[in-house]
């Protein structure tokens, strides 16, 4: 079995929506328009976006050392997560397995496309449970979600687990980056080569400082990429979006430095956090955010957003009864929630 023997029956053969913009490339600023009902008046934003992001694309290529065939755009990388599902999952019929505790959109994205969820929990240790998910497998198991490092628990997954799963998971695996510009971990992106089901996204909304221009990359072979760009919205990365991007990734020095900043009160964070005697555990992170045990989650909560400081309460999850997850913010806005907790 390859990738594209997975691929539903009814999106291999789909002829997808040719938009004026594909039929026609042209650059020339001297040819008239007049193909795509657009206005013609001039000001900015009057014509159709490139529905192929070409130029942002190539910024992206160079950046991440990936060819271009290999990488998709999406509206945010829940919009590529959710047009995976709909390309590898029959509805009423396949499943998507996810790992619990994990990011929630995994399972509102199927439910959404009418696909099963299996839920295999995470060991306590926060890692895949391997054994079990191979033990349990079976053909209908199209998508495996791994998020690494995992939202809410913070932690890298450990690469030789990856590496079972990617050779024992029978269908596509996914392995969801939001957070691995503040990991050690080397990307997957790396190893596509190696493994023709590896699927990974990323996304401009965490370290890069971008979350207002929805903006998510996918990378995977040039097959699975070419049935996601058949499938996608025509013109789902909008003009303003491509055009911002491409401003802010040729300043990659202040992005680095941000996560320098943010790794660095990260520790500091957890050194405060771990001298006051309502917190239980400070989970290690490998993330932009930590995850902590009290003795009362919702109590917490409510003090402090009393006192003007949200975090997100994570206690109605699986593995997370009494836990706490907490952004971590600019030096100053960490010292008042310090001063804050130490004043409870
Ligand atoms: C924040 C987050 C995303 C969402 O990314 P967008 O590109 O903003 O849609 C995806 N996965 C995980 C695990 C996240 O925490």
């Amino acid at each position: 079995m390859t990738p594209s023997d997975f691929i539903r029956p009814s999106i291999k053969s789909i002829t997808p929506y040719s938009s004026a913009r594909d039929e026609f490339k042209g650059k020339s600023d001297s040819m008239i328009f007049m193909d795509a009902n657009e206005s013609p008046f001039e000001n900015g934003i009057n014509r159709y976006p490139d529905p192929q992001q070409n130029k942002l694309k190539q910024v992206i290529s160079n950046l991440k050392g990936i060819p271009a065939e290999n990488i998709m755009l999406g509206n945010g990388s829940d919009e590529i997560l959710d047009l995976l599902i709909r390309i590898f999952c029959e509805p009423n019929q396949d499943n998507v397995v996810i790992l619990p505790p994990t990011y929630g959109m995994y399972e509102v994205l199927a439910t959404l496309n009418a696909v099963e969820i299996k839920k295999i929990n995470l060991l306590t240790t926060f890692q895949p449970d391997v054994n079990r998910i191979l033990q349990q497998a079976n053909d209908n198991n199209k998508i495996l979600f791994l998020c690494s490092p995992n939202n809410p628990t913070g932690n890298n997954f450990e690469v030789s687990d990856i590496e079972t799963l990617l050779q024992g998971f029978k269908g596509i695996v996914v392995i969801d980056e939001a957070y691995i510009d503040f990991s050690q971990q080397e990307s997957w992106t790396k190893r596509l080569q190696e493994f023709p089901n590896l699927v990974v996204t990323q996304t401009l909304s965490k370290a890069y400082g971008m979350a207002g221009i929805r903006l998510g990359t996918c990378y995977a072979s040039k097959e699975i990429i070419s049935t996601l760009n058949k499938i996608k919205p025509p013109y789902n990365i909008n003009q303003l979006t491509q055009h911002v991007a491409i401003e802010n990734l040729k300043s990659e020095f202040e992005t680095k430095n941000h996560i320098q900043t943010i790794l660095k009160e990260k520790h500091h964070l957890t050194e405060e956090l771990e001298q006051l005697n309502f917190v239980k555990k400070v989970f290690p992170s490998d993330a932009n955010f930590i995850l902590i045990k009290v003795d009362d989650a919702n109590e917490r909560y409510k003090q402090l957003l009393k006192n003007g400081i949200i975090i997100r309460n994570r206690s109605n999850q699986e593995l997370c009864e009494n836990c706490l997850r907490i952004t971590i913010g600019t030096p100053e806005e960490n010292q008042q929630l310090i001063s804050v907790l130490k004043s409870l």
